[in-house]
């Protein structure tokens, strides 16, 4: 018991780490046949906080524990590690299908940046949908009989204990690049590594905690202030209170400068609130878009489901879906990976995870527009045009009935309408 509580502060401070835990099916409490079965990551904290949230409040469930590395439910979607392969994997192998009756399927809100329902669908008999998007409105949202989450259960809030929590594996993160140069130079500059080590960690939470208080676009531009700060506290500090000569002095001041630029420029890469797009953190300037296509919406509800940042609005005229709050955006992909109309368009290519590492890694021909046109229409009704399609109940009524009040119109050209 103290075992586990340790190692998951150790995962709650350090969780850039995968910690994988075996995949597979898993009981809570004593699931019946007739019990919710919910997908998970197989990150260890992860699986260890559902079952814990689940049994506190007497939830029986059927809980998979999908193969995404080791990695936590948003950073392996958005890596692309949690995808619906991996979902259809997991149900294949767990023989979930022996154990229940029926086949509803919940999935957490954020693997809807890798995880594309339809395609889940399609290959299988199950009916997924995507629940809250904290596991610690699970159990609340599972005893209201598992329709439709409220604005507030699908939402990214970053409140001061997400902050500090964002800002030490910011600092863990960070040493990872760090250790060798700063190791390499103690060498030559005696008590550079312990008050480097220090030094990243005060301004990696700083960065994190007092972000909203800084001025500028978040990214470079913050952590520069916050540098210019602390570097203007300590040179105060050490030439009165320390007594330093005046070049270690400039030296350290320059060295808080340069640490504290960087830091706030990785910090949306652990933050849920900003896309973090390389150009934009550097130089300030957005360029990331997305719009929806109105001809093509057929008002599902599903891009404003899985969206954690509240983007879309529903035009009550129409019933269909606009980008209301594109500053918001954060380039997660979960709305052009779901949307079964091929509705939204994007600059970015959903899928791709936004971390600048993982950005800088793939480059910018990573970055290319998704095609404007959908793939596959016959996808908005669920089944092939060639079968004759489709009443609501074909298709996305079954995989959104988590979805808005009024059964949105099919959008395929049997239903429109249109010359199949
Ligand atoms: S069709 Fe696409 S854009 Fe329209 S509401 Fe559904 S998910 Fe959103
Ligand atoms: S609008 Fe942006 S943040 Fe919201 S789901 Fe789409 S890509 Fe993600």
């Amino acid at each position: 018991m103290i075992w586990d509580r340790l190692k998951d502060l150790w995962l709650l401070f350090g969780r850039m780490f995968p910690l994988p835990t075996a995949p597979g099916l898993r009981e809570v409490g004593r699931p019946d046949r007739t019990s919710p079965v919910l997908v998970t990551c197989n990150f260890d904290l992860t699986v260890r906080k559902v079952i814990r949230a689940l049994s506190r409040d007497g939830i029986d469930a059927w809980l998979l524990v999908a193969p995404t590395r080791g990695i936590n439910v948003w950073c392996a979607a958005g890596g692309g590690h949690f995808t619906a392969d991996t979902v259809v994997s997991i149900l294949k192998t767990s023989g979930i299908a022996d154990r229940v009756d029926h086949r509803r399927l919940i999935l957490p809100q954020l693997s809807g940046a890798g995880v594309n329902i339809w395609s889940i669908k399609e290959r299988t008999e199950w009916k997924p949908r995507f629940g809250p998007l904290r596991i610690e409105d699970l159990a609340a949202w599972l005893r209201r009989g598992a329709r439709m989450t409220e604005p507030s259960e699908r939402r990214v809030e970053f409140g001061l204990k997400d902050r500090f929590v964002m800002g030490t594996n910011l600092a863990f993160a960070s040493l990872v690049f760090f250790i060798l140069p700063i190791s390499l130079a103690s060498i030559w500059i005696p008590g550079l590594w312990w008050r480097s080590i220090l030094l990243v960690f005060l301004l990696a939470v700083l960065n994190s905690v007092l972000v909203f208080l800084l001025p500028g676009k978040p990214g470079v531009q913050r952590g520069l202030a916050l540098g210019i700060l602390v570097a203007a506290v300590f040179a105060i500090l050490s030439q009165t209170w320390l007594a330093m000569p005046a070049l270690s002095t400039v030296a350290w001041a320059a060295w808080i400068v340069f640490l504290a630029t960087y830091l706030g420029y990785d910090l949306p890469s652990w933050s849920p609130l900003w896309r973090a797009d390389v150009k934009e953190l550097v130089l300030g300037k957005r360029h990331t878009e997305i719009a929806v296509d109105e001809d093509k919406c057929i008002g599902c509800h599903l891009c404003d489901l899985v969206c954690p940042v509240d983007v879309f609005e529903r035009r009550p005229q129409t019933r269909k879906y606009v980008v209301a709050r594109m500053d918001a955006c954060q380039a997660c992909g979960a709305c052009v990976e779901n949307c079964p109309a091929d509705a939204i368009i994007t600059n970015f290519r959903a899928g791709l995870c936004s971390c600048p590492t993982c950005t800088v890694i793939q480059g910018y021909g990573a970055l290319k527009a998704r095609p404007a046109d959908g793939d596959d229409p016959a996808r908005a009704c669920g089944q092939p045009e060639a079968d004759g399609c489709c009443s609501p109940d074909a298709g996305q009524s079954e995989a959104l009935s988590n979805s808005d009040t009024s059964p949105p119109a099919c959008g395929c050209k049997s239903c429109s309408g249109d010359p199949p």
